[in-house]
């Protein structure tokens, strides 16, 4: 029993060693001119490069695509699975390292239990003295928001997600509603609690803001949104308020989380009239293209701003068969996704396909930072942990 226990303790600092590594290869020296101020990173959750395709082939120009400077892609496999989900998919992209599906922007160490709390690119920035913005068309509680923005072991713990982000130092975190809160609540704590595009629109600088949509805000017609942001509207309204009297710039995450939502809904058959559902999956794609238009434009005219766009992973096994787009599962596949740079001629090679963990480290580097910090434990449960198992053997 004692060797076993002593075995699992060797795997579990072994563990430890492997999390710090990709660290390290992070870290490289950046000169002055290289660096940027602020950073915009847009993730289409469960946008392939055939959903970009697909999108081209029902009509849509895509600005992302032709206005790319850099075009790559991203890996996206996870620590657990050739297939990521999304939780461990913005774990990787917030925090540079790969860890189990399911768990948000904490990495798990079996057999031991220890959970370790990589520092996520949004922390980072804070300590920069940046501002720092999370806008998602998906819940904020959800797994892509949450990525960088809270560490919880299980995506679905909504509450504890809700509660570390209305106690983080993020000026804004818009996204559809969560009932882990309300406006009492929030307004209690002193942030500003928007529901619709009027509370949106007048925002100022200056304040932290919770955004809560209704949760459909983000769906095609024929349902009623009016009254409610798109995602470029959200996008525009939260560069105006970061941008604003900042010297120390900011950072942005953006989510299209409709490309993902739509990819998933019934899985046809080969037997299966795709016109709606190729016509929902495009416009989301499209909804999600505005608003990268409206970041790169930004960008463009500011003349300081780095935007990366890409997805946490590839949803519905989507490719070309006998010229028509079909959807081959219901769920996310492990395909590489689109990695695309303005702004910037050497975040990544041109065509280069890199890993998802390295993206937020190339990231860290045109801010002119070291690297990202090194994942930082919670000290108490981790000594505690590591005392009690010492302990025992
Ligand atoms: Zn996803």
């Amino acid at each position: 029993m004692k060797s076993k226990r002593f075995l699992s303790l060797l795997l579990a600092l072994a563990m430890v060693f492997s999390l710090f590594a990709p660290q390290v290869v992070l870290a490289a020296a950046v000169s002055e001119d290289g660096s940027y101020k602020n950073v915009i990173f847009m993730i289409g959750d469960g946008m392939g490069e055939n959903h970009l395709r697909l999108a081209v082939q029902e009509g849509y120009d895509l600005f992302m695509v032709e206005n790319a400077d850099l075009r790559g892609q991203s890996k996206t496999r996870s620590l657990s699975d050739s297939v990521t989900d999304s939780a461990a998919g913005a774990t990787a992209l917030a925090c540079g390292v790969r860890n189990t599906n399911g768990c948000v922007g904490t990495y798990s160490i079996d057999p031991s239990g220890i959970l370790l709390r990589p520092r996520s690119i949004t922390e980072n920035a804070i300590a920069h003295g940046m501002k720092t913005g999370v806008v998602t068309t998906d819940s904020t509680a959800g797994a892509t928001p949450a990525g960088f923005s809270a560490h919880v072991k299980a995506r679905g713990m909504a509450e504890e997600i809700t509660d570390q982000q209305l106690a983080s130092d993020i000026d804004l975190i818009w996204g559809a509603a969560v009932d882990a809160t309300n406006r009492e609540a929030v307004e209690a704590m002193g942030i500003t609690y928007v529901s619709n595009k009027a509370e949106l629109e007048a925002l100022a600088p200056g304040s932290r803001s919770f955004g809560q949509f209704s949760g459909s805000f983000w769906r095609p017609a024929p349902l009623d949104n009016s009254g409610l942001p798109t995602l470029e509207e959200l996008t525009v309204k939260a560069i105006s308020l970061l941008n604003a009297d900042n010297e120390n710039g900011f950072f942005l995450m953006v989510e299209g989380a409709h490309i993902d939502k739509n990819s998933h809904a019934t899985a046809e058959d080969g037997t299966a009239d795709y016109a709606e559902k190729h016509e929902r999956v495009a416009a989301a794609v499209k909804g999600f293209d505005n608003a990268v238009k409206a970041a790169v434009e930004f960008a463009r005219e500011d003349g300081d701003t780095l935007v990366v766009v890409t997805a946490d992973h590839e949803t519905g096994s989507l490719y070309l068969e006998g010229g028509v787009y079909r959807f081959h599962s219901g769920s996310h596949s492990g395909a590489n996704v689109p990695l695309l740079v303005y702004c910037c001629s050497d975040l990544i090679t041109e065509s280069a396909a890199v890993p998802n963990r390295s993206i937020p480290g190339r990231i860290a580097e045109k801010l002119g930072w070291s690297s990202l910090e090194v994942p930082k434990a919670d000290p108490g449960s981790f000594l505690t942990k590591l005392k009690n198992m010492l302990k025992r053997s």
